[in-house]
């Protein structure tokens, strides 16, 4: 750390554009009502984010780092970190901002150039050794990691379409992959995986902390491209955004294949009579858009993909009434688990998701349906503490419910 003052740290993780961001705020406000970490009752929120690096990086606090060779931070501005650790990395505030101003990815330049400045959080530094080291939040043996697979379902060597489960899925939730394994079989898609899928780095991109981890992002790309892979299906929102968005940047070009939301891969097999759905009994469902998949990805994969396949796939269930949460799309609610939130602070990533659930029981939702297992997660913890009776479940398993046996 000698030697080095705020400057070059700040230069090295922020890019021209970004500095201009920094003091594009108005000061508006328009974010502070939007972010759902305010509306839990803390302080935080992009506002007052922007604000505390503007003060961590005026001419004094430069003046004496560089003299003193060591960066120097004013009293308080712990705080500006301690509120970076609380945000969900949801985008809401991106979307309300009436300067432009790319909030998260400016949110992942704060945090790495705060890790190297000494503002370590000492649940994220243990989570992104984990991950380093065993390829996996959990930390669980990597043998474990296919021990999911049902022994029947044929996965190729090669094949032009993959399948990407993540860390979670494979983990915690192996019934939301087990039900995408069943789609793909019944549909009579041959599809193979990654020789060795570890952790798509997510987490570590997010806390600016991935630089030690791209050699095992590299070697997945390599094993997909060597299977002849042009079409990777994801079943996680956080994979999917971290596959679609980081990957490409630290393999320094063009994926050698697509990414597309299994819900989307799904709606193609719809469209081809591959898979057919059995009529249910009036059944009331509401979708939540998870961030990363939704408004995150709206400018790479457009809104087609992002927003409207997982609709489609519920219009396409005979019976099935499509319900929306009053802010939905782009203008969706988090539902508190991103950003690591659900790890670092879980009762605060509980506190977002009641207000989740007490709008689907208002609208009378049997069922309240995502494409995300840390969203179906967080949803399904708070509606235990909240005793609701509405299901949660991935829409994977919906589609996997509902479709005709073969
Ligand atoms: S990304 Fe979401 S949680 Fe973080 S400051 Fe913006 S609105 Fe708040
Ligand atoms: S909405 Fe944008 S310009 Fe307005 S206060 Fe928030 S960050 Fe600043």
């Amino acid at each position: 750390m000698g030697g080095q003052d705020i400057r070059k740290i700040w230069s090295r993780h922020f890019s021209p554009l970004q500095m201009l961001e920094l003091d594009a705020c108005t000061r508006c406000q328009e974010c502070v009502d939007a972010c759902p970490v305010v509306r839990a009752g803390y302080p935080d929120g992009a506002m007052e984010r922007i604000a505390g690096w503007r003060r961590l990086v005026t001419p004094k606090t430069r003046i004496l780092s560089r003299l003193t060779g060591t960066p120097i931070v004013e009293d308080g501005e712990a705080a500006l970190f301690s509120s970076l650790f609380r945000c969900t990395s949801c985008g809401a505030c991106s979307v309300v901002c009436e300067s432009g101003i790319a909030t998260v990815p400016l949110w992942e330049s704060i945090m790495g150039a705060g890790r190297e400045m000494g503002f370590l959080d000492p649940a994220i530094e243990q989570m992104a050794r984990t991950i380093i080291d065993k390829k996996s939040p959990y930390g669980d043996p990597r043998a474990d990691r296919v021990a999911w697979i049902p022994a029947g379902i044929p996965v190729a060597d090669a094949a032009p379409v993959a399948l990407f489960t993540g860390c979670t899925v494979a983990f915690r939730q192996p019934e939301i992959g087990q039900a995408a394994l069943r789609i793909l079989a019944k549909s009579g898609t041959e599809f193979c995986m990654v020789q060795e899928e570890s952790c798509c780095g997510s987490f570590l991109f997010r806390t600016g902390s991935s630089e030690e981890y791209a050699g095992t992002i590299r070697a997945m790309i390599e094993d997909l491209r060597a299977r002849g892979v042009r079409t990777l299906l994801v079943t996680c929102a956080g994979c999917l955004k971290t596959i679609t968005v980081d990957w490409p940047r630290v393999y320094g070009k063009e994926l050698p294949f697509v990414t597309m939301p299994f819900t989307a891969f799904v709606r193609e097999l719809i469209r081809q009579k591959k898979i057919q759905f059995r009529p249910t009994p009036h059944l009331r469902v509401v979708y939540h858009d998870p961030c990363h998949a939704g408004r995150h990805l709206v400018h790479h994969l457009g809104p087609d993909l992002a927003f409207e396949a997982p609709r489609d796939l519920l219009r396409a269930m005979p019976g099935v009434e499509l319900l929306e949460y009053e802010k939905n799309r782009k203008n969706q609610v988090c539902c508190g688990a991103g950003g690591g939130t659900k790890t670092r602070d879980p009762e605060l990533a509980i506190a977002i998701a009641k207000e989740k659930i007490s709008a689907a029981d208002r609208m009378d939702a049997g069922i309240l349906a995502s494409v995300c297992p840390f969203c179906r997660r967080n949803l399904e913890d708070t509606r235990v503490i909240v005793g609701s009776s509405i299901e949660v479940l991935d829409l994977i398993q919906l589609v996997d419910r509902m479709m005709d046996s073969p």
